[in-house]
């Protein structure tokens, strides 16, 4: 069973910020997301960035659907 694909509300309560960590991670992760394609309505997909700076630097990516709500981690 996959893992709950956290809500934007929910990153941000956790003290996420919707930004990349690097360029270069934002680079590779873009074209990841980018080439996916939803399985649920066929459209495109967009890169969502979600990075935690505390003692550890914690960092999220999903692709999330431009038309429908599908969202998957990648
Ligand atoms: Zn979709």
């Amino acid at each position: 069973m996959p893992a709950t694909v956290p809500r934007t509300h929910e990153l941000v309560i956790q003290g996420f910020i919707p930004a990349p960590p690097n360029q270069l991670i934002a680079e590779l992760d873009r074209l990841i997301a980018e080439n996916e394609v939803c399985p649920k309505c066929q459209s495109s997909m967009r890169y969502e960035p979600w990075t935690r700076y505390g003692v550890t630097i914690q960092y999220r990516a999903f692709a999330g659907c431009r038309t429908c709500d599908y969202r998957v981690e990648i």
